[in-house]
Formats: C-alpha cells, structure tokens, sequence
C-alpha cells in the first residue's frame, strides 16, 4: 500500500527521505508508505493542472460525463479493495467502510448526470430583437483539500462536481488515509481522464498552503476542523477567490418527554458510538427532557456497553480505533475533563485491554452543563454528554448554543413539535426520528455558523459552486429599441 503523487497522467515518486510511513490505527501495522511532499511538488501539479484546463473546459459536458460514468463502473468493481484500504488505514470497521463506499459511488454517478443538467436560464428581454440567457462557465483549476474522517466519500463529492463543471482539480487529500486517496487517482487513471485534469498531492500543511496561494488555482473546497477552515477562508477571502469550507460539529439529538425510548437510544448509540464517533454528522450532544432521562440513560448506556473493539477487519467487532494516536489522546483528555466536569456513567479512558492500537473507550457523560467543555468543543470521538432539559425551550437554547451547526435531530411523535423544533434549530440540517447522521446523494449537504461557509456540497447544485454564470444579451436584430439607461 505505497502512495505516490498523480502529476499531468503521471506517477511521482519522492525521494524515501520525503516519505513518511502509512500505519494501521488499529494495531500499528505499518501499511506502506506515502508521500510527504512540500510546495515544489504542489507547484508542478497546478501546473499540470492549468495546461490541462483549455481541453478539458473544452470537451462538451456530456462528455465528461462519460468518464464519471467509466469512474462509477470501475469503483463498483472495486469497492472491496477501496473498503478494506479504508478499514485498514482509517479504522473504520469493515461494514462501515462499505458503506462509504457505496455512498461515494452514488454520490459520483448522481454527479456525473450532472453532465446533461449544467442549465442556464432564460427570461425575456426588456428589448426588442434580444435573447437574454445565462450559461455557466468553469473556474479553471480548483483546490481541494480533504479530512481523513471519510477519505473515499469527501475527495469524490468535490471531484465529480468540479470535473463535470469543466475544471481541472487537484486534491490535497489528509496525511493519515494516504492509500485511499491513492487508490481513488488510479481509478481516475483507468476511467481515462485527460492527463493533467486529475492531480493527487499528498503531505499535509505545506502543499494545502501552496494549493491556496497559487494564482492559477481559481477556487477552493475544504473539509476539516473550523480552526484550519477558518485560516482557510481568510486566506481565500483575501485573495478574493471563491472558497466553501465545511467544519467541526457538536451535534445534538433532542429526546422530547413523547418519544418512543428504544428508537431513541439506538439512534443516539449508532450516532455517538458508530465510526468511533469521528463522524462529522456525529452524535455529541443527547438533550434530553426531565420525565424521560434516567430510562433513556438506562438503554443508552446498555448499548454502549455492548460495543466490542477492535481490529475492523474482525468479524464481530462493533467498533474500531481512532484514527491516530494523537486523536486518540485528545479524546481521553475530554474524557479527563469530562470527569471533573458531570457524571460519568460508562468509559473514560482508552480501552487498555487493546495496548497496540488507539482505542479509547465508549464513553457516557450524564447531568453535563450545556455549557461545560465536553458540551461545547469538539472531541471527535466515542464520547457523548447527555444534558437534562425541563422543557423544549431549554433543549433549543442548549442546542444552539454552541458554535457550530452541521446536523441535529429530535425524537417526538407529535407533529407540531417537530415543526417548530426543525424551524428553530440553528443546523444545516435535521432529522425527524433518526439518528444525526446520514445523507444522501442528491440531497444538499452543510452546516451553519462556524461548520459551514459557503454553498452546500452534494445535491442538485454543488456543481454550481465549481463555475460562474455568466450573462448573455444577443441583439438578433429586428427593432431593436435602445434604451437611456443601459
Ligand atoms: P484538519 O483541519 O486537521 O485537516 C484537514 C485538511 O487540511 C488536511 O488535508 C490537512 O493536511 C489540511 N491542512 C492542514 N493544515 C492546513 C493549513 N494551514 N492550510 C490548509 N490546509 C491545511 O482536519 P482533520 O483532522 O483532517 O479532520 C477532522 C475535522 O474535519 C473535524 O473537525 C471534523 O468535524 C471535520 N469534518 C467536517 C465535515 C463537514 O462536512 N462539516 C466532514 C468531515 C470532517
């Protein structure tokens, strides 16, 4: 599982003193080797990048289409390859890995219909002999720069889009899940992209600072923590290029005193204990209401007892390590926090009894203070807070009041509640009666506050944030009447 650059159609290798070593989360197995490469290395792809950009905006869009198309052929014949690389690099386990994968495949094959979708409008002119109309017209070569919580799902909802609007991209994916990212260049190579239209870069700060910085490159997507996002749309703000940035979360899930228990508290599990909790659309936060909180609690904490660590190749195993032992660490100090901050019902703590790799354990918090660390920053991690509510005012202001605002969602069976609880939670998005996570392909995807600047990914738009409308007047002649003011 050795990565290398994909520069203008073609493999790079670095010297061996530029590459660092690729290792399991879950065992410290080492899986290979990537690239570490600085901003010479960056500075070539653009290039590439940009020569390839005149042929490629070039190709009717349809046309491009095609070639998603081939892409979503060849990804479907290798999913299993893509999941175990995830599993092994990421430290999902194996089921969760499929899952992104399948969700990646639809994503790029909504995208790649896209194609025959890129319309303009057209409205009648206030002149005579005139069409008036709008196109949409491609930004040149786009920066992506990607997180390694989902590394096959987030390179390939930016890439599709851009592609299918007619830029060239190159991708920064993260440092930690190399291999995926690699694996997702080579099946661009196979699918037959002109050489030069795809770029894969790996290393961390320094190519991702060079990608911004660069005049050729024309807009900028990132996904990552709010603190690198914010520095990131700064940057972009100041150069005056477009930028959209999808950022940390704090997601909460509201038990109203009407909501049926056992679905509740499956939710909440899967959402706060599924992928390790490094779910961007993570469950962090359980607001609950007085009446229901102690039985709620009860079935909550049962569940995430019943999680089995370990390897995510295993059969059995629920839940696999984080992703580094750097974030392993962070998570075990929010649970030292936590500690001296509520009561802690389950976990704390990494699971000693799995010394090889960075597991920290499932962990419940209960009578948290909606404003106490664990409640407000982001740990990223099997850890949720629950804080109890006295009404559902209280549970709107403790949700809101966070920075940040990717996802929420409430457990009720009365209609009128919902309503008024979707209209005043300040999230990108909300789920009725399922669990915060999830989304689909042709579906908008982003947050609100500091999660989320920007138009949406994913959905019937995100193509929109890879190009500029343009205006168009023809004077086709005839009584043309000409006006003062224009
Ligand atoms: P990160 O911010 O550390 O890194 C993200 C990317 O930015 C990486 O490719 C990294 O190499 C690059 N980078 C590092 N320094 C940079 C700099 N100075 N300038 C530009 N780029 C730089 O995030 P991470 O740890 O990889 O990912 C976890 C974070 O991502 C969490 O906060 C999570 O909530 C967030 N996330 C958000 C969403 C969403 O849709 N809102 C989705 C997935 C992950």
């Amino acid at each position: 599982m050795n990565s290398r650059n994909y520069i203008d159609g073609a493999w790079h290798d670095l010297r061996p003193s530029e590459t660092a070593h690729n290792t399991s989360p879950a065992d410290g197995e080492v899986l290979g080797t990537t690239p570490v490469s600085g901003a010479d290395t960056m500075v070539v792809a653009i290039e590439a990048a940009h020569a390839a950009f005149p042929g490629w905006s070039a190709t009717p869009a349809p046309k491009r289409g095609e070639l998603l198309f081939r892409l979503v052929r060849i990804l479907e014949r290798e999913a299993e390859t893509l999941s175990r690389a995830l599993a092994l690099e990421e430290g999902k386990i194996i089921g969760e890995a499929r899952g992104e994968v399948q969700k990646a495949i639809r994503y790029v094959e909504f995208a790649a219909g896209d194609a025959r979708r890129l319309t303009g409008y057209t409205a009648p002119s206030e002149l005579s002999g005139t069409f008036a109309f709008t196109m949409w017209r491609p930004h040149g070569v786009v920066g992506l720069i990607t997180p390694w919580n989902f590394p096959v799902c987030i390179p390939l909802w930016k890439m599709a889009p851009a592609l299918v609007a007619g830029n060239t991209v190159v991708l920064k994916p993260a440092p930690e899940t190399p291999y995926t990212a690699h694996l997702i260049a080579l099946y661009c190579e196979e699918a037959g992209f002109p050489k030069g239209v795809v770029n894969v870069v790996h290393g961390d700060a320094a190519p991702a600072v060079a990608l911004i910085e660069h005049p050729h490159v024309r807009a900028v997507s990132f996904t990552g923590s709010t603190e690198v996002g914010i520095r990131v749309s700064s940057r972009c703000a100041q150069l005056n290029k477009p930028v959209q940035c999808e950022m940390g979360g704090k997601n909460p899930i509201l038990i109203l005193d009407d909501a049926d228990l056992d679905k509740a508290a499956i939710a909440t599990a899967q959402g706060a204990f599924g992928s390790t909790g490094q779910r961007c659309t993570a469950t962090s936060r359980a607001i609950v209401m007085d009446a229901v909180a102690d039985a709620y609690v009860a079935k909550v904490a049962a569940l995430a007892k019943a999680i089995r660590a370990g390897h995510p190749l295993e059969d059995g195993v629920t839940m696999g390590p984080s992703v580094s032992e750097r974030q392993m660490e962070k998570v075990v100090s929010y649970t030292d926090i936590g500690a001296a901050e509520a009561k802690l019902v389950v976990g704390g703590g990494r699971i000693t009894a799995l010394p090889k790799g960075y597991f920290p354990a499932p962990t419940l918090f209960d009578h948290v203070s909606a404003t106490g660390r664990i409640a407000t920053e982001e740990i990223f991690g099997p850890v949720l807070s629950v804080i109890r509510v006295a009404t559902v005012d209280e549970a709107i202001d403790a949700a809101n009041g966070v920075q940040f605002g990717l996802t929420s969602s409430v457990y009720t069976n009365d209609l009128s509640r919902a309503f008024s609880v979707i209209e005043r939670l300040d999230t990108g998005m909300t789920q009725v009666n399922a669990p915060t996570m999830g989304g689909e392909a042709h579906m908008p995807f982003g947050g609100v506050k500091n999660t989320g600047v920007g138009p949406r990914e994913m959905g019937p738009n995100a193509w929109r944030f890879y190009s500029e409308e343009k205006t168009v007047y023809i004077n086709h002649g005839g009584a043309r009447r000409t006006s003062s003011f224009y």
